[in-house]
Parts: structure tokens; C-alpha cells; sequence
């Protein structure tokens, strides 16, 4: 049978994309939600209406509807592709308590290429000692984009952490401004520009005293996230509840 999928945040940038690469997978586009219209699809009057009617709700959204969305795949049983970022820990809770129930992708970021960079940026820190090797990342967005830095720096933040043995939280050194203070041996540090219409950019480098190494990601097109996005939607359907993340759909894992 064919799969139904419902988006949350469907007149929205990605939104619209992902309702295109719904139907061009050959699944049925069962409609979604958002807060403004979107002109031509089936719109449902709330999260649980959508998750009622869908096998898998894909949601691009907002941080402050994660625990709500949560509660309501949870109760409709249905799968959840959660692409939205800058989610706070409570919200973070609510994904892995629905995840307890369902199954759950959850992805900084959906594209292929950017999951093959985590995977290599995991590998470069750990053959790079952090004593010699400052490693930092900068990335640009459109200036739309309502947090920083993106799910995706902290993503390949999150990655060369574990290469390095160590907690992101415990090295960060993000938005630098002022007296800083000289750089933490260790630290891991992010920088965030936002301007024009830039659908992604990310640049993770290892700087020593002697050598740089850069490792970068430009995206040009949404439809990168969306089809990685739709993939792992056809992917979670009927699979048993739990966290998965890109790498588990891209069998990276
Ligand atoms: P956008 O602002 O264009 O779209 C978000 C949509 O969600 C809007 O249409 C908005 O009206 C809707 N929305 C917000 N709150 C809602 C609510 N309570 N109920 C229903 N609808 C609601 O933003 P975007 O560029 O499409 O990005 C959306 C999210 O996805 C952001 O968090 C962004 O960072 C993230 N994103 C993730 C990836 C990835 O690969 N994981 C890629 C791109 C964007």
C-alpha cells in the first residue's frame, strides 16, 4: 500500500518543497498543517488531525511545537521525521519520550552529503589531536533564519566531540564578543553569519600551527533536505519505536 504522509509546516520554505518530493517519491500526500494557509493542499485543523490521517508526518516547523507534535504522533501511533532545529532540552526530552512509541528520525540536517561530512568529521578529530588542532566552525543562512548557530554546525560540532572522546556542552565556545580571553586548548568553537538568501553553508576546519585542514558543505537547493527528508519518511514506516538518525536511513550506522 501506498504511504501516506502529512507535513507539518507545509506552506512553509521546506514545507513546500517537501509536498513536491512527496508526490515525485510516488507516496500519497495526505495534506498538513500550518498557520497560514498553503494554497492547493488539503489542510488539517491541527497536529493531531494530520497524525490521525498519516503513516508518517514529516514536520519542518518551529522549536515550540516539538512537545505537542510529540504528544500527538505518540498518541496516533504514527511516524515522526522531525527536521526542525534549535530545539531546547525539554524539547529534546519530548522527542525521546515519543520515541519511546514510535519511531522517530530525527536529523540536524536531512541531505546525504551532509551526513557523509559528520561521518568524516567524527574520523578527522579523532585522528587530530585537540591539543594541536583548534577546530571551528563557521556557517552562513539566509537571514530568515531564527536560530544559531544552525542544527547542523552543532551537528558537526556534536561529531567532532565524539571523535575527540568528549561532551560538546563541556568544550563550546560559541558567539564570541569582547574579552574573550585566549582560546581554551580543547574547545571547539562556532561562528554563525546570517544574510541574503544562502540555503546552507558549512565549513568545519582544523587549524594547527602548521597546517589548516577545511572540510565544507554548500547546499544550494532545499530539495537536498527534502528528498533526504522523504527518504527517511518511506524508510521509518512500519519500523519499530526508537531514535534514528540519518546515518541509520542511509545505513551509515
Ligand atoms: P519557514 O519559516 O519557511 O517554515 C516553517 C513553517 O512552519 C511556516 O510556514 C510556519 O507558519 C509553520 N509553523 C510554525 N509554527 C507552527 C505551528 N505552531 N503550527 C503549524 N505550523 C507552524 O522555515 P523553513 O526554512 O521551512 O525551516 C523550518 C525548520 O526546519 C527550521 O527549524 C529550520 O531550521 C529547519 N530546517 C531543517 C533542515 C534539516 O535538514 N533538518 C533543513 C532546512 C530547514
Amino acid at each position: 500500500m501506498r504511504k501516506r504522509i502529512g507535513i507539518a509546516g507545509i506552506a512553509g520554505r521546506m514545507g513546500q518543497v517537501l509536498a513536491e518530493e512527496v508526490l515525485a517519491a510516488g507516496a500519497v500526500l495526505a495534506g498538513g498543517i500550518d498557520r497560514v494557509d498553503a494554497p492547493g493542499q488539503v489542510m488539517f485543523a491541527d497536529i493531531a488531525a494530520l497524525a490521525a490521517a498519516c503513516d508518517v508526518v514529516v514536520d519542518f516547523t518551529h522549536h515550540s511545537t516539538a512537545i505537542s507534535h510529540a504528544a500527538a504522533v505518540s498518541a496516533a501511533g504514527c511516524g515522526w521525521v522531525l527536521g526542525t532545529t534549535g530545539l531546547l532540552p525539554a524539547d529534546n526530552a519530548a522527542v525521546a519520550e515519543a520515541a519511546r512509541v514510535v519511531p522517530v528520525v530525527h536529523a540536524p540536517n536531512f541531505s546525504p552529503g551532509v551526513n557523509l561530512v559528520l561521518a568524516l568529521a567524527e574520523r578527522m578529530a579523532a585522528a587530530l589531536p585537540s591539543e594541536t588542532y583548534d577546530a571551528e566552525i563557521v556557517e552562513m543562512h539566509h537571514r530568515q533564519k531564527v536560530d544559531a548557530p544552525s542544527g547542523t554546525a552543532l551537528g558537526m560540532g556534536r561529531a567532532v566531540a565524539r571523535g575527540r572522546g568528549v561532551e560538546l556542552d563541556d568544550v563550546i565556545e560559541s558567539g564570541r564578543h569582547g574579552h574573550t580571553g585566549a582560546r581554551k586548548p580543547g574547545a571547539i568553537g562556532f561562528a554563525a553569519l546570517r544574510g541574503g538568501q544562502v540555503v546552507g553553508e558549512h565549513t568545519l576546519l582544523f587549524a594547527a600551527a602548521t597546517e589548516h585542514i577545511e572540510l565544507t558543505h554548500r547546499a544550494f537547493d532545499r530539495r537536498a533536505f527534502a528528498t533526504g527528508a522523504v527518504r527517511a519518511a518511506l524508510w521509518a514506516q512500519g519500523r519499530p519505536a526508537g531514535l534514528y538518525s540519518m546515518m541509520d536511513v542511509l545505513g551509515m550506522r
